[in-house]
């Protein structure tokens, strides 16, 4: 059998009904909102969406979440992101710090924190990279000694998303040596309250000019022994089936969709056959994507682990959208009239481009890793 298995899964009919609830929702709470407004912190509109459920919708109900399948969460987030909603607030939590904390956090932590953050009150980065590890995070130095009744942490992390907003990160650091026979041994996942002191959250500016990212500085940054998440040393082990969810979502291929919206505007109701061609390969293509990201997440609801699968969505999907600022450009290239939205959609589209192929791990590194599970390496 092959080692890469899509499973033939398709959103189940009935979900439709979800689907315009979340868009009658949208129209009334997020109304025609800017082009980057999906990185926004908005606490109101989060807190509207913790309150319909649509936060945690996974987890079980005694920590605030729903009990609902992933394929209803795919549905949600799906309208989000072609709704350009303010999610920023609660998204990274939803999507993965959440599920972290389900699954090695201790009973007390569970209790505090997981109903905040299905109440849309809770927000979290991630503090993996480091100026000397990016796609080797385990080459990571930033260290945690012990100290009495804990860890003392001291170090460096960089491009650390939403920083200045979170109330909480979960930090990667080295808890020990490498081994000799396993270089990954020897980092630990912790829960870092960004609230205490010893800890700087300096912000970078991208090339959009927006600042959604930062340098993370710590200087004897102490955290309780019972925010040390999973096994000590260990977390090489953990990360795994975290990078599943975190790579197969349709915000993997949704983040510049708009420019398809406003190219189908601007040829109109009858394009020329070269831009009746062009829009339909980008469709049947952005339809195969779809299908792909939903049979991961299906398989996730089945209790898989569809690594190998989602590495390949976020390549594919990113590569696409990646590409579709150009793209739509051609084909609207001879098409007479008015286009100024048109202009401005592809040109904010072409300004964040560049990243899509890096966060969340790069082309390159997620090919290594699909090379790996082919077994060509
Ligand atoms: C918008 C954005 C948001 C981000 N948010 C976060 C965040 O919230 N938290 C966080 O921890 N990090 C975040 N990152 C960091 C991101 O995860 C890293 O940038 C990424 O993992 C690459 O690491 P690097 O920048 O150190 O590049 P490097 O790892 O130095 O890579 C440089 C180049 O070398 C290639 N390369 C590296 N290793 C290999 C290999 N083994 N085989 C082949 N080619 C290789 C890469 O593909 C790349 O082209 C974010 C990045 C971006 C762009």
């Amino acid at each position: 059998m092959s080692p890469i298995q899509f499973d033939q899964i398709r959103l189940p009919r009935e979900l439709q009904a979800l689907r315009e609830e979340v868009r009658e929702f949208l129209r009334r709470e997020a109304p025609a909102t800017g082009l980057s407004s999906r990185a926004e912190y908005n606490a109101e509109f989060s807190r509207k969406v913790g309150a319909r459920g649509w936060i945690g919708m996974t987890w079980p109900k005694r920590y605030g979440g729903g009990e609902r399948s992933f394929l209803e969460r795919y549905v949600v987030t799906e309208e989000f992101r072609v709704g350009n909603a303010p999610v920023a607030l609660h998204f990274t939590a939803d999507r993965q710090s959440g599920p972290i904390l389900l699954k090695y956090a201790g009973e007390p932590t569970k209790q505090s924190i997981l109903p905040r953050i299905t109440r849309g009150e809770c927000c979290f980065c991630i503090g993996m990279s480091e100026p000397g590890s990016g796609s080797d995070l385990f080459a990571a130095k930033t260290k945690a000694t012990r100290a009495a009744g804990g860890w003392t942490i001291n170090g460096t992390k960089i491009w650390t998303s939403g920083a200045h907003h979170a109330n909480y990160m979960i930090g990667l650091f080295r808890t020990s040596p490498p081994a000799k026979e396993n270089r990954r041994h020897g980092l630990t996942q912790f829960l870092v309250d960004m609230s205490r002191p010893g800890i700087k959250v300096n912000p970078i500016e991208d090339m959009s000019g927006g600042k959604h990212f930062n340098e993370v500085v710590f200087e004897d940054f102490f955290i309780p022994d019972d925010h040390v998440l999973g096994d000590v040393d260990m977390a090489w082990k953990q990360a795994t089936s975290e990078l599943a969810y975190e790579r197969s979502g349709p915000e993997r291929f949704l983040e510049t969709i708009h420019v398809l919206f406003a190219l189908t505007r601007v040829l109109g109701d009858k394009p020329d056959l070269r831009g009746a061609e062009g829009l339909g390969r980008l469709v049947a293509q952005l339809h195969t994507l779809r299908r792909m990201s939903v049979s991961v997440n299906g398989m996730l609801q089945a209790g898989k682990e569809p690594v190998l699968e989602g590495s390949i969505v976020k390549d594919v999907g990113t590569l696409w959208e990646q590409a579709l600022p150009a793209r739509a450009r051609e084909l609207a290239a001879f098409v007479e009239g008015e286009r100024a939205e048109f202009d401005a959609v592809v040109r904010h589209a072409a300004t964040i481009a560049p990243k899509l192929t890096i966060q969340g791990g790069t082309t390159e590194v997620l090919r290594g890793i699909i090379a790996r599970g082919l077994g060509l390496r």
